[in-house]
């Protein structure tokens, strides 16, 4: 009996330092963060934690010591304990194409009055309502908008213009000399060099007629039937820079957003350019010039799922990306994709871009059928108008989102365990809640964009 008592006298000490040392660094990132209060919630925690542990060995209290120890061990072994997660909380494969003409941005671009329009609503009046709420008010980067400010929507404007000139390089004369190469090779040579050009994640995957609209919603090709579809599909990921995002929906995140989209843009067109060097057909698929569903392709690619609020959760960065696509004939090696349970399971539970989202255009209920496949859809036409109010493609709920907190030592620990742990799920949402809030704030804007001096 007596070396239980002295093994959770030491217990208790060795918890006691852990606890402080753990919880003084979690202050620490949230001070690096900004998180001012979550680093001082996280402080008290540090200070408090420890002393029942601390007092036991101090003060020899063995009995106590002997109950914290079995509840620290208790509590480790329920949190690997196989909990039930669902696995079919959305379904993965549509069973349709999706009209690009359907979707917002394709909707904006209609001219009050011309043929386009006219057929448009036509064909669809039920959206004519919906769509005349967006057009009431005063449009993205306006002047009038709620979020204006003139020199970071003078610099999206400028990537946004920067990514239209790279129109005219999507696609372009394949070398008429094919080049052997192995798939192997020049999937490991992507990898590899797709990071030196910038992209985060890189995957592959073989496409379906689902990843491709049916018909093209913008630009002079409006209304073209999507017919020459290459076979596989390079997707990779960007990162939003996180102090731009937390500010959303002021103007940094469309600022962000411009940057990063033309960041993919670039990287998509240089790899297209690549593969037609070596002889394969390749199109780079760019914001405003798409004809793939991104974040499907993506998903297949296995970089990510699909979440609740509509866009790529990304284990690493969660929404915090921007994508980038190129299809070509280049066979590529396509593996077996894995869905990721853990992280739909998580989006079930957690709801926090629900809740933030200013419009409101995000479920709180769990995934319905929508065209028979079950899946998180959210109102499109009421974000956007608010979009269109904001001035801003606002970013709310992606700044919200736990899964875009930073890439540290912190925050990866807790993306471990919400991965495997069921129990630590169940908990990972209050915890967040602790220490972010449940509605957090949106963060200042970096001082260099307020500054008015
Ligand atoms: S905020 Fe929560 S519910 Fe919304 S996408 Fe992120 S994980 Fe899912
Ligand atoms: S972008 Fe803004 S308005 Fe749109 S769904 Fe996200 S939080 Fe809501």
């Amino acid at each position: 009996m007596d070396l239980i008592y002295s093994t959770s006298l030491v217990i208790c000490l060795l918890s006691s330092a852990i606890f402080f040392i753990l919880m003084f660094y979690a202050s620490l990132i949230f001070w690096s963060e900004k998180e001012n209060n979550a680093a001082l919630k996280s402080i008290a925690i540090a200070v408090i934690l420890p002393l029942p542990y601390l007092f036991s060995w101090i003060y020899n209290w063995e009995i106590l010591a002997l109950i914290l120890s079995l509840d620290l061990l208790l509590t480790t072994i329920l949190f690997f304990l196989p909990f039930p997660t669902s696995k079919n909380i959305t379904e993965d494969f549509p069973n349709h194409q999706i009209d690009e003409r359907n979707t917002m941005f394709s909707r904006n671009e209609l001219e009050p009055g011309s043929d386009r329009y006219k057929d448009y609503y036509k064909q669809y009046p039920e959206k004519k309502i919906l769509d005349d709420a967006f057009r009431k008010e005063a449009g993205l980067t306006s002047k009038r908008s709620i979020f204006y400010n003139t020199l970071a929507f003078a610099a999206a404007n400028a990537s946004f213009y920067t990514i239209s000139q790279l129109g005219n390089a999507v696609e372009d004369t394949v070398h008429p000399e094919k080049q052997d190469i192995s798939s192997k090779y020049m999937a490991t040579f992507l990898q590899e060099w797709g990071k030196k050009l910038g992209a985060m994640e890189i995957g592959f995957t073989k496409l379906s007629d689902y990843h491709y609209y049916s018909h093209k919603g913008r630009g002079e090709t409006y209304g073209k039937e999507i017919t020459n579809h290459h076979k596989y599909a390079i997707a990779f990921t960007v990162e939003m820079t996180r102090e731009m995002v937390t500010a959303a929906p002021q103007a940094s995140i469309v600022m962000e957003s411009g940057q990063q989209y033309l960041e993919a843009g670039r990287i998509a067109v240089q790899i297209a350019q690549f593969l037609r060097n070596l002889g394969y057909p390749a199109r780079a698929h760019i914001d405003g010039n798409y004809q793939v569903v991104c974040p499907l392709v993506a998903r297949d690619a296995g970089l990510g799922e699909i979440g609740r609020m509509g866009l790529l959760m990304t284990p690493r960065k969660g929404p915090r990306v921007r994508l980038g696509v190129i299809t070509t004939d280049f066979e590529f090696p396509v593996h077996k994709w894995n869905k990721n349970h853990s992280l739909l399971d998580f989006c079930n539970r957690c709801k926090k871009c629900a809740d933030v989202c200013p419009s409101k255009s995000i479920s709180w209920n769990p995934p319905k059928e929508i065209n028979g496949v079950k899946r998180w859809q959210i109102n499109s036409e009421s974000c956007f108008t608010y979009w269109c109010k904001a001035g801003t493609d606002c970013g709310r709920c992606m700044a919200t989102c736990p899964y875009s907190h930073p890439d540290n030592l912190l925050h990866n620990s807790i993306r471990w365990g919400i991965k495997h742990s069921p129990l630590f799920r169940r908990i990972a949402v209050p915890l967040d809640d602790f220490f972010y809030g449940r509605k957090p704030k949106s963060a200042k804007m970096p001082k260099w964009i307020l500054d008015k001096k």
